[in-house]
């Protein structure tokens, strides 16, 4: 064995346990270390209380006074629990997070020093953030950015830092982030379906978008990690042949979960709490080594930032017990991959749930409105709603033959599909009072019996409505869900919108009562949303044929997918919304499509120096032992030795066939590369897709060839079944 290949296993046998964190209550330690609700009430002045909280209820401005107090009072809190420093905390548009950290000390001459934190502070900062992408928004020598406190978000100390969630945005008014977006749609879907709640309920004045994140991932030892070039630069193996035994005996799915693994998990979990993750299920999933954590719905600014945080925890908490976590939508070949499911739903502040079903008839119209509003959304909107979630990482699941498709669908279960169907046939315009009794009593008054049982789930839907929420399942696990639930929520604020204008129009105009013009406007919702609803199997042949024939996207690979993100339509609903401008949107799609070519740059040349500095010299290696042998009979066997030697004859020429393959493969890649490197933007990123990449399966063809034909003694790189199966 490989003397890398060799230590690498060592090493990982060898593993001591990790002394793990004592197994304290969760509830003991949910929210220690964050300055919420509770914390807040405790350190600040009631009138500093109330500020906050009307910035956080009614985004009201903090004033420089009470900014002052309440910074005050963060730092005394943070320096209580240890902290030495403070950070800004935000989502620049990489995808990941990112701080800059500042003491709290200060010096105040005579060699004296004090702990200070100001208002000042707290409110905005200006970090040199020129080389953050900016997709052109900010020219570094105009226009300078910078981040501005977000109190909807608490801050949290992590390590021994305070960090303040954060904004953040050009002196000239663009968001250079994720999460400014995403809060101007939460507030267009707030106030959007805040006024369509008022027909059913007038004392609705806020609603919140829930977001419940499932994250999907692998586990494998630091050492394995190290050891392959690829897994270090790339985040997933590019090459490697498959394990004799993989998935397929299914024994891994929500199986007794490794000793090791529980220990990174437990100590996870401890440090989600402290944060405020209020992670709650944890288990294996269906490829070894795969897990997937899910902490309890929240709002999903929070949401979000909670995700984004895990996923930092997450690396940090794995390095300390000698795991890598593979975040990465495909890391191993055919081993499934990795997504992280976003349920979401819309609720009021007076506690209802607007995606599960009433207690009443109006309650259940109130449902109905929300669930047909949203699916017509989707079906209006379905190929934004696929460019929110390509990458170069994601484009391994949808459309690779892999769960789910890129085909987006709307899954709601044979029970309501009948509720629609009866909807679909009610009268236009008045309605008589027979067909209102049985509307009341048989339609709309069903719907609770039938959520109860509504067991028939479609895992291969990627837009899946499960009993009081949706589910949209396509998102990547590397993924930052703000993107995605920036859209969708962008999409349904606007189809509220236009429902509630419809409803009025019907009630002014044509003299309907309220319930009636609702019955209205919804039946020709459900006839104008057909296309997007689909119960089969979304993985199907048949499938594809059939969305092909009702017209929806099938978007393959993200450079075809984002196209859709700076068509005139997404302009135009943006802006309406008030979520982003035509420059912020342009500024989006550019850094995603450079972001796209960088990815795929990257990996073909890891690829080509792999192949080429690490496969061939060894199969040369091999061969020439293998010549040695040929030699060897020829001398003892003389002109016989051909019959005697067939077998090494025929491996010697295999090899060389293998070798000239990669060769001529990876020369005719940087060719490619040399030629897309010259392109920008769509061109670029189309070439490194359409010209590059395909050879990337050709390459890996001729390397796994050779894994197999190689002496198992001399091959450089951890194998899958070493990867995969190693505890
Ligand atoms: P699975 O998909 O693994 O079968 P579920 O479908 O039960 O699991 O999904 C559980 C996830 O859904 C959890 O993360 C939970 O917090 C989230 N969830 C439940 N209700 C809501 C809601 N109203 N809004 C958003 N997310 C929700
Ligand atoms: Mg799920």
């Amino acid at each position: 064995m490989s003397k890398i290949r060799f230590n690498a296993l060592k090493e990982t046998l060898n593993r001591k346990p990790v002394k793990v964190k004592e197994n304290k209550k969760r509830s003991s330690l949910f929210c220690k270390n964050v300055f919420n609700k509770d914390t807040m009430r405790q350190y600040l002045t009631k009138d500093a209380y109330k500020g906050v909280m009307s910035a956080i209820d009614h985004s009201t401005k903090i004033d420089r006074k009470i900014a002052g107090q309440v910074s005050s009072a963060m730092k005394d809190w943070a320096l209580s629990k240890g902290a030495t420093h403070y950070t800004h905390w935000f989502q620049p548009l990489t995808g990941g997070t990112a701080e800059k950290h500042d003491a709290f000390f200060e010096t105040i001459g005579d060699g004296n020093a004090i702990e200070s934190f100001g208002g000042s502070e707290l409110v905005q900062q200006e970090p040199d953030a020129s080389s953050f992408p900016n997709g052109g928004i900010r020219n570094t020598f105009e226009a300078r950015g910078y981040t501005a406190w977000d109190p909807t978000s608490p801050a949290f100390i992590y390590g021994s830092t305070l960090c303040i969630p954060t904004i953040f945005v050009a002196y000239t008014g663009e968001a250079l982030d994720n999460k400014t977006p995403l809060l101007r749609a939460l507030h267009a879907v707030d106030n959007a379906a805040t006024a369509v709640c008022k027909y059913f309920d007038k004392n609705v004045k806020k609603v919140t978008a829930s977001l419940g994140w499932e994250q999907e991932y692998f586990l494998i030892d630091a050492a394995f990690a190290a050891s392959r070039p690829d897994i270090t630069l790339t985040g997933r193996t590019l090459l490697g042949h498959s394990s004799a035994k993989g998935q397929q005996l299914d024994d891994h799915y929500f199986g007794s979960i490794p000793k090791r693994a529980l220990d990174f998990m437990r100590d996870l979990e401890q440090e989600c709490m402290l944060l405020g993750i209020p992670v709650k299920t944890r288990h294996n999933e269906v490829a070894p080594n795969q897990f997937e954590l899910a902490p309890i719905y929240e709002e999903s600014n929070l949401a979000v930032d909670h995700n984004s945080l895990l996923m930092d925890v997450m690396s940090k908490v794995a390095s300390h017990h000698h795991f890598k976590v593979l975040l990465h939508e495909k890391p191993f070949a055919g081993i499934n991959g990795s997504g992280k499911h976003n349920n979401w739903s819309l609720a009021t502040n007076t506690g209802i749930n607007l995606l599960g079903p009433g207690s009443n008839p109006m309650g259940n119209l109130q449902f109905l409105t929300f669930f047909i509003n949203t699916i017509k959304a989707v079906n209006d909107n379905e190929e934004l709603l696929r460019a929110s979630i390509a990458s170069a990482s994601n484009d391994h699941r949808l459309g690779a033959n892999e769960a789910p498709p890129a085909i987006i669908s709307v899954f709601i279960g044979a029970q309501l599909t009948k509720v629609l169907k009866n909807l679909e046939s009610v009268t236009k315009g008045k309605l008589s009072p027979e067909e209102k009794t049985d509307l009341k009593l048989n339609v709309v008054g069903k719907i609770p019996d039938v959520l109860l049982d509504n067991t028939d789930r479609n895992r291969t839907s990627p837009f899946a409505f499960t009993g009081n929420k949706f589910e949209f399942r396509a998102v990547g696990s590397t993924a930052n869900c703000a993107k995605p639930m920036t859209v969708l929520n962008t999409i349904v604020a606007k189809q509220l919108k236009e429902f509630k204008v419809e409803v009025d129009k019907l009630i002014d105009k044509k003299n309907l009562k309220k319930d009636e013009a609702v019955f209205n406007v919804l039946r020709e919702y459900i006839k104008a949303s057909k296309k997007i609803l689909f119960e089969g199997n979304g993985y199907s042949d048949e499938w594809e044929k059939e969305a092909k024939k009702r017209g929806l996207s099938n978007n393959k690979t993200t450079p075809e997918a984002l196209k859709a993100q700076i068509s005139k339509k997404t302009i135009d609903l943006y802006d309406q919304m008030n979520v982003m401008s035509k420059i912020e949107v342009e500024a989006r799609h550019e850094i995603e499509l450079e972001e796209y070519t960088m990815r795929i740059q990257i990996e073909g040349r890891v690829l080509g120096d792999i192949a080429r500095n690490h496969v061939v010299p060894t199969a040369i290696q091999y061969q020439n032992t293998l010549i040695e042998n040929v030699k060897g009979l020829k001398e003892i066997f003389g002109t016989n030795f051909k019959k005697i030697a067939a077998d090494q004859i025929d491996l010697i020429e295999k090899i060389s066939g293998h070798i000239a393959g990669i060769r001529s493969k990876v020369k005719l890649m940087i060719d490619e590369r040399k030629k897309a490197n010259k392109l920008e933007g769509q061109k670029a990123a189309d070439a490194y897709c359409n010209k590059v990449k395909p050879y990337f399966d050709e390459i890996r063809y001729h390397c796994d060839k050779l894994e197999i034909m190689v002496d198992d003694e001399l091959w450089p790189l951890t194998k899958y079944r070493e990867l995969l199966f190693t505890r």
